[in-house]
């Protein structure tokens, strides 16, 4: 028998997403598979949207070759841009686009001597967030050398928001009118929304959405914004899955795993679950994270260890050896399990490893 754990990925969910961001913004969605797709795997996911996506968004060059190399021939931007003269001869090869946010990089685009209108660059401008990005008072210059590179066909501007994810913080709108005014006389196409963007900024909708956590069905937003925007439901695309392999009974008084920090205070019984930290579970959730059993909701009980877990069945006298249990997917909301983990369901995705995923 195999260790039962495993990440299911539903590749008709993802889709689903992609057309609701690009419904939603409008105009055209780069689909940001960087960090191997959030943990999704960057291949089968850019694969599977291969006939719809407009174009893919990656961090860094080796991630876009990836890409090339197993046959997606959509446009692909780096959103780093290149480090060095290698990765931008290696960009003009295989005709991926990239940021350009330093006046480094437009030096290295002057030197490397391309073929003339033979690659398209897309200028990061920082509107806010003071991370990436030519500084406003930059911006112009930036983009007068850029386009005097006899290399550079078009260029995009783009820039990214820092608090998106907090409807009615003014740093959005704050950032958005500074991207406007700087580059109001500019020329080329503009993208300034990621998922957060696309959810619930409407005004900063533009020619192009760089959306990538929702893609994967997790929803950046709070969830009272989404209470109210019923309309936006991501379909979840991973399920983290494992069963349980061995059942105990605890009684009053006993102490569960590393630390004794979960002590029964009554009979319980407790089932042992094959998936742990190394897996990518988070191992800082506290007891009462939740799980589903067989469909059911239960809870983790004690500390997370390397390769298993403990859950409570003390109120699911059906459950026990085999049973299936969700870590999280369709029944268990992975934004409150990165709740639980004092993380982001960002970093969680990005963490799953050592188990095999499943296409679906
Ligand atoms: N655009 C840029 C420049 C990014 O760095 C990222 C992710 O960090 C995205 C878009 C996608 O962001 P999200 O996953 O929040 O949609």
């Amino acid at each position: 028998m195999t260790r039962p754990s495993k990440a299911l990925i539903d590749l008709a969910a993802l889709r689903q997403n992609y057309l609701t961001a690009r419904n939603l913004h409008g105009g055209r969605a780069l689909a940001v598979v960087k960090a191997n797709a959030y943990g999704h795997g960057a291949v089968f996911c850019a694969r599977a949207l291969s006939d719809i996506a407009d174009g893919f968004a990656v961090a860094f060059m080796a991630e876009a070759l990836e890409l090339r190399q197993a046959g997606i021939t959509r446009p692909i931007l780096v959103l780093e841009g290149c480090f060095d003269l290698d990765e931008l001869i290696a960009a003009h090869a295989n005709q991926i686009w990239f940021a350009v946010h330093q006046r480094a990089q437009i030096e290295m685009l002057e030197k490397a001597g391309l073929p003339p209108s033979s690659t398209h660059a897309w200028l990061k401008v920082d509107s806010g967030m003071h991370r990436a990005g030519f500084g406003l008072d930059d911006v112009k210059e930036a983009y007068k050398l850029l386009s005097r590179v006899p290399a550079v066909s078009s260029i995009t501007l783009m820039s990214h928001f820092a608090r998106a994810d907090e409807p009615g913080e003014s740093a959005t709108e704050e950032q958005v009118k500074a991207f406007e005014e700087v580059t109001r006389d500019l020329p080329g196409d503009r993208s300034l929304c990621n998922s957060a963007g696309v959810l619930a900024w409407p005004d900063a909708r533009r020619d192009w959405a760089r959306p990538g956590i929702l893609l994967y069905g997790a929803n950046p937003l709070p969830a009272s914004f989404l209470a109210q925007h019923p309309e936006q439901k991501l379909a979840p695309v991973m399920s983290l899955l494992s069963e349980i392999f061995a059942v105990k009974t605890l009684n009053p008084g006993d102490a569960l795993g590393y630390g004794g920090t979960f002590v029964a205070d009554r009979t319980m019984r407790v089932g042992l679950v094959a998936i742990g930290y190394a897996d990518g579970y988070p191992r800082g959730v506290p007891t009462g994270t939740p799980v589903a059993i067989d469909g059911n909701a239960s809870r983790i009980v004690g500390r997370v260890s390397m390769d298993m877990l403990n859950v409570d069945l003390t109120h699911l006298p059906q459950a026990g050896i085999g049973s299936q249990v969700e870590l999280w997917g369709r029944q268990v909301d992975i934004n409150q399990v990165a709740h639980h983990a004092n993380t982001i369901a960002y970093e969680l995705l990005c963490n799953v490893k050592r188990v095999p995923r499943i296409y679906t």
